[in-house]
């Protein structure tokens, strides 16, 4: 594993065949967020994503997925035994879930469980860049959790560059189907947004994204773009991310703007690619 300097955790499993995955714990409030993968590699070949450039190795088994929880879990109550409280469980980490339906699927089952860790759905969130076979099979089959999507770019020239399946899948189909499945009052949908600059973090994509969820049981996140080796694409400055998320206020979405966790070892959002050599130790989590 290796820690950030904010106390954010990369751990890199090797798994039964000699493949290896990466899961992050997040430190917040005294509390942590883990973040686990679905796949090694990933098919979607997201182009501001370093796990895309692996492309899929193969998907994991849902004991591999539960036993990441139970490989950081196992650590934390050992290295920092006076804060190993793991509140929330996203699956932000390599793959795309909903390509890996039914293994995500059992093991959300099985932390929701009584059997299990007996989190509240509302405490787990699976994230998807628009995967609509796996959409249409959410209303039936996947537990109470909650949806997170990667918007990005509210323009479909801009979304089919960052996320390919998009001219497969595109925005016009995904959304209505995103928006279907919160359950409850106080339940919305997740819009992530990476700001890129000089690509997608100018006003008009503020406000044509604004235009877009304006209404809607939506909460976006916006996430200043984390680099990684190769990338061709740059992090904004802070005060346009600050503009971008004040021209969304006009339309009165909640938003945020994520802390940024764990780049200085590659921990961060779309950082994350276990093909390259570690220099830090490897355990199976299954
Ligand atoms: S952003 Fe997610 S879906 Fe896209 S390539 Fe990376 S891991 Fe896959």
């Amino acid at each position: 594993m290796q820690e950030s300097t904010d106390e954010t955790v990369k751990f890199l499993f090797e798994l039964s065949d000699g493949l290896r995955v990466e899961t992050v714990l997040i430190p917040f409030q005294g509390k942590y967020s883990a973040c686990l993968s679905s796949q090694v590699g990933c098919a979607m070949n997201c182009t501001f994503c370093h796990t895309g450039l692996q492309g899929l190795k193969r998907n994991l088994s849902t004991e591999e997925i539960v036993g990441q929880l139970l490989g950081v879990q196992t650590w934390l109550t050992q290295a920092r035994p006076q804060d190993d409280y793991i509140s929330n469980i996203v699956y932000m980490g390599q793959g795309e879930p909903l390509h890996n339906f039914a293994a995500v699927r059992d093991s959300a089952k099985i932390f929701i469980s009584q059997h299990g860790l007996s989190l509240a759905p509302r405490k787990i969130t699976v994230s998807t860049s628009g995967y609509t076979p796996g959409l249409e099979r959410w209303k039936h089959e996947m537990p109470d959790v909650n949806i997170a999507l990667s918007l990005h770019s509210p323009f479909s020239e801009k979304r089919n560059q960052l996320i390919p399946i998009n001219r497969r899948y595109p925005l016009e189909e995904v959304l209505p189907l995103v928006e279907a499945i919160p359950t409850g009052k106080k339940r919305f949908v997740t819009y992530e947004y990476l700001l890129i600059k000089n690509f997608n973090d100018g006003s008009e994509d503020a406000h044509a994204t604004g235009a877009l969820l304006q209404g809607k049981k939506a909460f976006i996140n916006l996430i200043p773009f984390n680099p990684f080796p190769g990338t061709r694409y740059e992090r904004p400055s802070d005060q346009t991310v600050i503009d971008f998320k004040a021209i969304l206020d006009t339309y009165e979405i909640p938003t945020t703007i994520r802390t940024t966790k764990g780049d200085d070892v590659l921990a961060a959002c779309g950082q994350l690619n276990s093909s390259l050599r570690p220099a830090y130790c490897a355990e199976s989590p299954a």
